[in-house]
């Protein structure tokens, strides 16, 4: 690709795992880039969630780079499932040893990118008021990057301390004799629950949907642990590269209904004592795809609930009902469902007793004022796509991109949407991503991305887009896919259903993380089929739908 002075081959959009995976593999490839950062650190989310209890809910030998066997030695994980701040250490040292600081701008928010047809390059618009062109823009801006403060009236009148879980402050905050009030039971609300619970005066919990907690069986990693995750992370990886959630656990095929009430139980309560966030998925392979054979991990995990929880009201309010297990990502705890036998704990059910309004001293339900100094918001993000939508993008004939997804989201494969040319989108809609080990995910994406760019290098192309018909056979199989399961029965955020107006569309590819990486690899291979390729304003490549539905 000819270099003009002024004009860099990407821009990078981010600094968290995709970020900074992206600078690695496109400048050793010999792109020159610029990437910017919002925050003043790497780490991504990681940098964003910073509240008490913040910790991944995969194993650190799964949720961390694979690419490098030398970072993969050296570091040493404390933790069998990392905290933030442990994971943006790790991430800074991964910034640090690859030297990958020199190529990122911090405190440094992209606000417009709109692509020159002409010329076929970005035009990316930052916060410091100026613009920066590029051939290709790659935003690695995360699929839980932008936060969802909830529509409750009266929320900017209240006195007291508030934080968003996705935007906690950089400082120590002190709830020693604070009534606190946690909104949001999700994957970031049970974490802070439990990290709270007696260590404020009073804990006030806003429950609107009960979730299936499971238990995260923490403890910190021995030396000798750590030496026999390294001697197997080989071969570990490599079949991790090949399932369906991208970890090293083959999918089962056996029915849960093929199993005696017995069997089932022992399994149950393997997967209860050795858990990990896929453990009861991983039990058998209709677990989410038949009601019958998901009810019976549901009832298992209300049973569990009533046995741990003193209060057979509180029991019932706490177990989840009305979605099957599975289909919102179910969280980790072990201590969640204990916190309601402590007295300074209290469960609000906003099914029974909603909010009516926040007010300067706390929050008022149906049933009167709950008086509170410090509200913490764990009421999640405007997933997948918020974080594109939100930047200014324009592609051909001055489009927005919040407009073409205003009916939701549409690309091919998940990495390119028609009519935003040499636009890839890291971990987009329309790909595994968030259903799959989220950094394995993003190192398949970049890798391809890469690949991709070299080849469009080598053969002077100037333009790549995704075939409006290969885009809509493609995501016409991601809705395929999800309607043989039981995803579509929660009203989850793979769905857009928790922010209002959003278009209720489900956007993660479920075929699975193994599956996928082939079909991007054979798309690949066979000269790209399903996108449009461009040389000198000649559209070089195109697909025929044929091609299109093969590759889908
Ligand atoms: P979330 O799963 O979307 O949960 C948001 C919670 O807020 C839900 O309980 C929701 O209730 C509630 N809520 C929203 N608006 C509300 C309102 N107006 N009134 C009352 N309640 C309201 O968000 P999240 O907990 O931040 O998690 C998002 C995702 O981030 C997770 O699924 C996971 O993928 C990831 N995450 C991972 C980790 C980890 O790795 N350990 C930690 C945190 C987050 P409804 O269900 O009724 O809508």
């Amino acid at each position: 690709m000819k270099k003009e002075s002024n004009v860099l081959d990407a821009v990078v959009v981010g600094a968290g795992f995709g970020g900074l995976y992206a600078i690695k593999r496109l400048t050793d490839a010999g792109f020159r880039l610029q990437a910017f950062e919002s925050g003043d650190g790497v780490g991504g989310t990681w940098y964003w969630n910073r509240y008490p209890g913040a910790r991944v809910d995969l194993e650190c030998w799964d949720y961390s780079y694979s690419f490098s066997p030398e970072l993969q030695d050296e570091w040493d994980w404390p933790e069998r499932y990392p905290t933030s701040s442990e994971l943006r250490k790790y991430l800074n040292h991964v910034a640090d040893h690859f030297d990958l600081r020199r190529h990122i701008q911090f405190n440094t928010r992209v606000e417009s990118a709109v692509f020159d047809e002409r010329e076929n390059l970005w035009v990316v618009t930052t916060s410091d008021g100026k613009t920066t062109k590029a051939r290709f823009f790659v935003p690695a801006t995360g699929v839980l990057s932008v936060p969802k403060p909830p529509e409750i009236p009266g929320i900017e009148s209240f006195r007291g301390e508030s934080y968003h879980t996705g935007r906690w402050p950089h400082h120590d905050v002190d709830f020693s004799n604070k009534r606190v009030g946690v909104i949001g039971t999700g994957s970031s609300g049970i974490q802070v629950i439990q990290a709270l619970a007696g260590k404020c005066k009073h804990l006030s919990v806003f429950q609107r949907t009960a979730v299936y907690v499971v238990p995260a069986k923490n403890h910190p990693l021995t030396p000798e642990m750590r030496e026999r995750v390294r001697a197997t992370y080989a071969e570990r990886r490599a079949v991790s590269r090949l399932t369906r959630f991208g970890i090293a656990v083959p999918f089962p095929v056996e029915s849960a209904l093929d199993a005696t009430p017995e069997e089932r139980r022992k399994k149950y309560e393997n997967a209860w004592e050795n858990s990990q966030l896929l453990g009861f998925r991983m039990c058998y392979g209709d677990i989410l795809s038949n009601e019958e054979a998901n009810d019976t991990v549901a009832e298992f995990i209300r049973g569990r609930i009533r046995e741990t929880v003193k209060s057979p009201e509180i029991a019932e309010k706490l177990m989840p009902r009305g979605f099957p297990f599975g289909t919102k990502r179910p969280c980790l705890g072990d201590t969640y469902y204990s916190v309601y036998n402590r007295p300074d704990v209290t469960l609000v059910d906003l099914k029974a007793t909603p909010i009516e309004r926040i007010v300067p001293d706390g929050i008022v339900t149906s049933e009167g004022l709950q008086q509170l100094d410090c509200l913490i918001y764990a009421t999640g993000y405007d997933a997948l796509t918020g974080a594109l939508t939100h930047i200014d993008v324009r592609g051909i004939g001055g489009r927005q991109l919040a407009d073409k997804w205003a009916s939701g989201a549409k690309t091919y494969l998940g990495l390119v949407t028609s009519g935003f040319p040499n636009l890839f989108t890291v971990t987009g809609p329309g790909s595994p991503g968030p259903l799959a080990n989220m950094s394995m995910s993003i190192e398949q994406h970049v890798d391809w991305i890469t690949a991709c760019m070299v080849h469009m290098r080598e053969r002077g192309i100037r333009r790549i887009d995704a075939d409006h018909q290969a885009e809509e056979g493609w995501m016409q199989h991601v809705q395929d896919v999800v309607s043989k399961t039981l995803y579509m029965k929660a009203n989850s955020w793979y769905i857009g259903a928790n922010v209002p107006g959003k278009a209720h569309v489900f956007l993660p590819y479920l075929g699975g993380h193994g599956t996928y990486r082939k079909k991007c690899d054979d798309i690949a291979a066979a000269g790209y089929p399903g996108f449009v390729l461009t040389t000198n304003g000649e559209a070089q490549v195109e697909t025929s739908s044929e091609t299109i539905g093969d590759a889908a």
